[in-house]
């Protein structure tokens, strides 16, 4: 049985998950309307992804015996401005997600809950992919700039990525 202020943890990170999945999903939204669909799919994608985050601690949590909590998601900004700003907003947002997984991480060593900072290093692994995928995409929306054939082509690779 896990301890209760870890379980609180977990179940706080569970939280911030959904709510990474809901702001891909607002993102997604706010690029289909700028009819950029390559850039929407990816975000959709995504959403599926914080979503599986979500369900793997779930999983977890459920798996050790614990409660599982769950809070309300908070509503994600309504519009993103360009497609590079809403690709730093991500990155941005991927920051703040990985430091969170650093603190959960650190408590869990406090806590000498080895089982738990064993399942959590998947999550740490994680989140250098998920910086690295954000950080390319932004620096290929610099590289691209105002040049509409080079967002065109970005567009189309990004439809391809299937989830
Ligand atoms: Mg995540």
């Amino acid at each position: 049985m896990m301890k209760k202020n870890l379980q609180d943890a977990v179940n706080e990170q569970i939280n911030k998950e959904m709510y990474s999945g809901y702001l891909y999903l607002g993102m997604s939204a706010h690029l289909a309307r700028a009819n950029l669909p390559g850039f929407a799919n990816w975000m959709r994608v995504q959403f599926k992804e914080e979503q599986a985050h979500a369900m793997k601690l779930f999983e977890y949590l459920l798996d050790r015996g614990g409660r599982v909590t769950l809070k309300a998601i908070d509503s994600p900004p309504a519009t993103f401005g360009s497609p590079l700003a809403v690709f730093q907003q991500a990155l941005e947002h991927e920051k703040k997600v990985t430091g969170l997984i650093h603190k959960l991480y650190e408590l869990a060593e406090k806590e000498k809950d080895h089982a738990l900072a064993g399942e959590l290093q998947w999550f740490i692994k994680e989140q250098v992919e998920e910086e690295k995928n954000a950080t390319d995409i932004v620096e290929n929306l610099k590289r691209a700039g105002a040049q509409v054939s080079a967002l065109m082509f970005l567009d189309g690779r990004l439809g391809q990525r299937q989830g």
